[in-house]
Parts: C-alpha cells; structure tokens; sequence
C-alpha cells in the first residue's frame, strides 16, 4: 500500500539530476575532482578541519574504530538504541561492545552515568549516537573520556549541522561518520564522510579507504604522479564523482531543509506535548538541530499497544517507523547479556512519525489529530 504520508521525502529535484548528468558528461566518474570538492565544503560546513568522503557510514565508522585504534581484547562501550552499524563497526577490529543505557524516554541518548558503571580496565573508547540529530550529553561524555584516556568515535549521521554548546556535531569527539544514504538528511544514495580535526587521522583515512595506496588514480591520470605503493592493509571505501556531485547539491539545500524541519518539528511538539501519556524527546532542547527523525514515546504502555497505536496510523495513511529495535536483543547480540531497561522500555514503547521538509501545516495537524485518537481509543 502507498501511504498518503510516507515517513520520509527524498529532497530531490532538476539539481541533483543535472549534477549527475554533468559528472557523467565530463569523463571522470570515480574518486577525483567532485569528490574533492565536496569533502572542502563538508568540512567548513562543519567547521572541522578534515573530511574524508567514503562509500558509506558503515565504512566511516570502521575507520573511525581502527584510526583509534580498537583491537582484540578491547571493550568499546555504545548504544543499543541505534542502527546495528553503531556496534558492528567495533567488532570489525576484534573489539568487543559493550552497550550502555539510555537516560531515559525523555533523552534517548547514552547515559554517561551507565558509560561511567561499565568502564573496565579493558574500555578503550566510546562510540556515541546523536539520536535524531539531538546531541548526546557530549561535556559528561568528553570528561569521562579524559579522566581514562578513551576515544570518542562520534555517529553523527542523524546530525548534519546540529549544535552542541557551539560546535557542530561530529567535531567534538576523536572523528565522526556521516551518513548519505537515502533516507538521511544529506541523500545520494549510498555515501558517508568520515570527520576529524586531526591531520595524522584524516591521513591515516585516506589511506585505508583506497587500499593502503600512496597516491590515488586521479592523480596518476593528470599526471601528478605515475607510481604507487602500498603501505597499510586498506580498503575499496571510496566513493564515486556521481555521488559526490549529487551530494554537493544536497549540501547546498540543507540549511533550508533544515529550517523547514524546525518549523515541522515546533508544530509537532506543540500538538504532542499536550497529549496525556505520550513523551517527546528532547522537547527541552533549544539549540538547532537536524530534526532526522520525529521520534516519539508512549508512557505506561507496551510493545503490543505501540503496535496495534501504529497499525491504526498506517490504516489512515500515515507511514511510521520504530527508532530502534535494541542491538542487543538480535540474534547477534543475545549472548553479550546486556541488561539494559530503559533502552527496552523505549523500544518498545517509541513510534517515530513522519519528518521531512515538505510536511505541510495540514499535514501534521492530520497526523497528530490519527495519533492522538490511536492514543486515546487503543487502550
Ligand atoms: C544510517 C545509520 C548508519 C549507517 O549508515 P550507512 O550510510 O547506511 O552505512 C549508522 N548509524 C546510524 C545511527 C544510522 O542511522
């Protein structure tokens, strides 16, 4: 069924189309000048000094964990109310996550107080999520991080151009990962960008994401240099001029987009807040934000009335969306034993509600009017 309301609207037009069209026109397709481009806007937009783009978030937060180092016998503590890539990228260097609670439904971000109970001699780093785009309590984080000598891998890919006390998410910890994908506020498909201030680091990223190679094809075709060798075991994690000139177009668009986002996002609060036993998080926060997604909680319920609360909103239309299965309930992850109660209250508990900028007023009057009956009908 198509819904009426889809969770997600993909902010594409002629731009995105024509930038892909000319990339293909001028006979260089692969890693070279649109990447180079797009990598210097990412990082002033951001105000880091070096961005590093790759095929995807997946691949930037690999390299995130290997840059800082995280190996066998290494304890990585992260979320489990996020994207398995959060906590599969620690595991790709033989480290082992260790997950940590949230602080609760209304903030769904790592609790600092959970990160500081699960430190252990073995704990090397912290993998933080900035839920919807919303910062984690990054000054707690960052202190902890000091007094035992962790590193701070940032999953920035809900917070494109999010605030946090001045800085811009993504250049607080060690190095962070963007994330390009579809459905993400920056979209060209698949693509990511890894982010830090560090010389040595976005170095050591370049590297690893074109095979350990010395110099890149694009150089050695303009003639810049003819011979190469390889001096780490990298990867293949570039990505291609098509993607990057598209996602040049979305860089451009994304402060409107995100402006629309906060006047979509003032409305729906202002509607949910006064609904009895619903909880929005991050409702206090006034600092800009991405707004990712629309993320919101059900108080003293379960899992089987969020679901029938859903069915009843995707029966008017509306698409939803759970933000997110707990990693450590997969199959996967059973066997780590992760006790973690209010990561499974909200699980359970949270439905997300659609979010993008063309959202119009009627729109979110409409979906806050099928939710707020859902709620007061499904008991
Ligand atoms: C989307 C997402 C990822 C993975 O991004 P890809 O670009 O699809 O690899 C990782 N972490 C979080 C929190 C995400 O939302």
């Amino acid at each position: 069924m198509a819904y009426k309301i889809p969770l997600f609207n993909l902010n594409f037009d002629e731009r995105e189309a024509q930038a892909a069209y000319d990339t293909i026109k001028s006979g260089w397709i692969s890693t070279g000048p649109k990447n180079a481009e797009l990598e210097e806007m990412f990082a002033k937009m951001l105000g880091a000094k070096y961005a590093v783009s790759v095929t995807n978030c997946t691949d930037a937060l690999h390299l995130s964990c290997m840059i800082c180092g995280f190996g066998p016998g290494d304890e990585v503590l992260c979320p489990s109310l996020t994207f398995a890539a959060s906590a599969n990228c620690i595991r790709y260097t033989g480290a082992t996550p260790v997950f940590c609670d949230i602080i609760g439904p209304e903030h769904i971000n790592i609790d600092p107080k959970d990160i500081e109970k699960k430190i252990t001699s073995k704990t090397k780093g912290i993998v933080v999520v900035h839920m919807a785009g919303f910062p984690a309590k990054m000054d707690e984080i960052m202190a902890i991080a000091k007094k035992h000598n962790l590193k701070v891998v940032e999953d920035a890919c809900h917070g494109p151009l999010s605030e946090y006390k001045g800085h811009k998410l993504g250049t607080i910890g060690d190095c962070s990962a963007f994330s390009f994908f579809s459905n993400k506020n920056i979209s060209t498909g698949e693509g990511g960008m890894f982010v830090t201030n560090s010389e040595e680091y976005a170095a050591k990223a370049r590297l690893l994401r074109s095979h350990g190679m010395s110099t890149m094809s694009y150089q050695r075709a303009t003639g810049h240099a003819t011979e190469y060798d390889i001096t780490e075991l990298g990867f293949n994690y570039r990505m291609d001029d098509i993607r990057a000139a598209i996602a040049i177009e979305q860089l451009k668009k994304l402060p409107g987009d995100l402006n629309k986002r906060l006047d979509v996002r003032r409305q729906y609060v202002e509607r949910l807040s006064k609904i009895d036993g619903v909880v929005v998080p991050f409702a206090d926060n006034k600092e800009f934000v991405s707004n990712y997604i629309l993320p919101v909680v059900l108080l003293n319920s379960n899992k089987e009335r969020r679901n029938k609360i859903r069915e009843f909103i995707h029966a008017a239309g509306i698409q939803t969306s759970v933000h997110y299965p707990a990693i450590h309930r997969f199959s996967i992850y059973k066997d780590y034993g992760a006790v973690l109660p209010q990561t499974e209250y909200v699980t359970d508990n949270e439905i997300t509600l659609p979010m993008y900028a063309a959202l119009t007023e009627e729109q979110v009057n409409f979906i806050c009017d099928v939710f707020e009956e859902a709620v007061r009908e499904i008991k």
